[in-house]
């Protein structure tokens, strides 16, 4: 099978810090990745924790970088008595342009539905967010063959809450659960095929957003594997967790993004 792209989708590699860092190094790492991605041609986006977001949009700011600033997650509900709640507004209001949705640390540890997912994707649009919406198979789920019955079900949830017309304003993150910083990543052929089905069903609802939508790879990428991986012809690029906290392994990705 012929993986390589012959696509036109811009790619995006975002930087998903999870639960790690501090000011310095908030500061530090914009400006390191800021410092490297200045002749490259993929749109690059950060998602520090929350408490960060500020430091980090001030040091795009000040470095008038073209680095994009993202959020991991928001609430479903637009203001009021939801206490540790962050609204998409407020998101907006701090600089975020993307937020994550669904990804799979989420739906595990706080038991997030894709009825909830898809409340977040719809929260996060109503509020002028583009999201990210992470889908992804349990290693059992694909062992026992329904890696594209679980992907195509936790896709149809939103597109069913939000409609098809949504995914013009929205990126969707492929991301096995069993690759997510476990080291092992989905071979290229693997992350393809999901892909390609995903790309799919987006057709089948509407070509033209079908053709347009980025679907973006997540789990254990390096820059030793993301050459193959981010030239596949239905994968427009990475959501990146544990190398996303060195400069020069996200550059590394960063640079492979054709
Ligand atoms: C992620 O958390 O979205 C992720 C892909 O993590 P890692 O790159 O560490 O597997």
């Amino acid at each position: 099978m012929n993986l390589m792209s012959t696509h036109k989708r811009v790619p995006l590699i975002a930087g998903n810090w999870k639960m790690n860092g501090d000011t310095a190094m908030a500061q530090t790492l914009t400006g390191a990745v800021d410092e490297g991605i200045s002749s490259l041609s993929a749109e690059v986006v950060l998602i520090p924790p929350h408490p960060y977001l500020r430091v980090v949009k001030e040091a795009i700011d000040d470095r008038q970088s073209r680095l994009g600033l993202g959020a991991q997650d928001l609430s479903v509900h637009e203001k009021g008595a939801h206490t540790g709640e962050v609204s998409g507004a407020m998101l907006m209001d701090l600089g975020c342009r993307y937020v994550l949705v669904g990804h799979s640390e989420r739906r595990a540890d706080h038991h997030e539905t894709n009825e909830v997912v898809a409340a977040k994707f719809v929260a996060a649009q109503r509020a002028g967010l583009t999201p990210i919406v992470c889908l992804g198979e349990t290693l059992a789920e694909r062992e026992a063959g329904q890696t594209d019955a679980v992907v195509l079900g936790q896709l149809d949830a939103v597109i069913a809450a939000a409609g098809i017309e949504s995914f013009a304003q929205a990126v969707i993150a492929y991301e096995p659960v069993w690759a997510i910083g476990t080291g092992q990543t989905a071979t290229p052929e693997q992350a393809q095929s999901v892909h390609a089905s995903i790309r799919a069903r987006i057709r089948d609802n509407s070509d033209t957003i079908g053709g347009q939508v980025r679907v973006i790879y997540g789990g254990s990428v390096k820059p030793d594997n993301a050459p193959e991986i981010l030239s596949c012809e239905d994968i427009d690029g990475g959501l990146i967790g544990g190398a996303s906290l060195e400069a020069s392994s996200f550059l590394g990705i960063c640079q492979a993004a054709l």
